[in-house]
């Protein structure tokens, strides 16, 4: 994977970078993120990771993931510039009432805008981590055993460590590169999937109880009761619409968490060619053709309804119980 002549030159000619990821940002935009900050300031360039949300404990092993600044000290951006990773529009990551001089999108998602003076969004890629490890690269910088562990958190957690179809032979040969420069993935593996606090196992047996089957569809949804009752928090819902996409009969599941009154995050995840990138497109989000999620406002059986409608036409995901 080349990065493009035109961003590797503009970086180089640059000096100050603002770098930000989407908004409830996952393994793979703050390793992204993280990466090409120690890259850059490695090379004397100015770079400061901002971002909307608080790093999720699950991550607080990523290397400096605690130097990272809210959006809210965010106020002069004087010569900065703007570099928007794992998303390709400012309003995923809550940046649109800033204004920069000169943008750069780096980004895998299928679904695009046309924000950015240089937009390098690769959807084949498996995840943004990947873009950012050539990036470096291509800059001629020697990748250090911290920037080694963020690119492979990255890669772990968008491929479901190497288990779904966007695994490919370079992610894996990549994965070997940072295994070499340190990466010990059995320890990643353990921080990710095997470092669950009581309350997020609690939650999970919540989730599971309000799973519904729609032919072929799954749907399960999280209420902030739920978070109150069992004292978990809302990142502790990451990954759990993998659980009911684990019945073999099931092509798409869908988890809704609500986020206030009668206001939802639906993430959707799929088989095979079954694309959810399509449904959420049209209820108003987007991602990727396995992975993707939309915002709906509504009771909960109203959303529910509106999704399986979506929905129709699709194997034979639609229809009562
Ligand atoms: P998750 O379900 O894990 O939150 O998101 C799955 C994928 O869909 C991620 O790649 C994420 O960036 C994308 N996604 C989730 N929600 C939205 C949304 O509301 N809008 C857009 N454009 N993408 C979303
Ligand atoms: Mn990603």
């Amino acid at each position: 994977m080349n990065p493009p002549e035109e961003l590797i030159s503009y970086i180089k000619d640059h000096d100050k970078f603002y770098i930000v990821p989407h908004m409830f940002p996952d393994g793979d935009a703050l390793g992204s993120a993280l990466a090409l900050e120690s890259a850059l300031c490695g090379i004397g360039k100015k770079a400061i990771v901002f971002s909307r949300d608080p790093v999720p404990d699950m991550f607080d092993f990523l290397p400096e993931a605690l130097r990272i600044a809210p959006i809210s000290d965010l106020t002069s951006t004087e010569d900065a510039t703007l570099v928007l990773v794992d998303c390709n529009a400012p309003n995923r990551a809550e940046i649109d009432r800033v204004k920069f001089k000169y943008t750069i999108v780096i980004d895998h998602h299928e679904t695009e805008s046309d924000f950015g003076n240089i937009r390098w969004v690769v959807p084949k890629s498996p995840a943004t981590g990947l873009m950012v490890y050539f990036l470096i690269k291509a800059l001629g910088i020697e990748i250090s055993p911290a920037m080694a562990l963020n690119i492979y958190t990255a890669l772990s957690v968008d491929t479901g460590t190497f288990r779904y179809s966007n695994t490919t032979a370079e992610s894996l040969a990549v994965a070997s590169e940072l295994v070499l420069k340190g990466v010990r993935p059995s320890f990643v593996a353990d921080r990710l999937y095997n470092s669950w606090t009581e309350a997020r196992f609690m939650l999970l047996k919540h989730m599971l109880y309000s799973l519904e089957i729609h032919n072929n569809t799954a749907i399960c949804f999280i209420t902030n009761d739920m978070l109150k009752k069992t004292g978990a928090k809302p990142e502790d819902t990451e990954n759990f619409v993998n659980f009911p996409i684990m019945i073999n009969s099931i092509k798409v599941a869908a988890l809704f968490k609500e986020t206030g009154k009668d206001f939802w995050k639906a993430s959707l995840r799929s088989r095979g060619d079954v694309n959810v990138a399509k449904i959420a497109e049209k209820l108003g989000g987007g991602g990727h053709k396995n992975a993707a999620g939309f915002r709906i406002n509504g009771d909960i059986e109203t959303s529910k309804k509106t999704l399986l409608e979506s929905l129709d036409g699709i194997g034979e995901s639609s229809g009562g119980d």
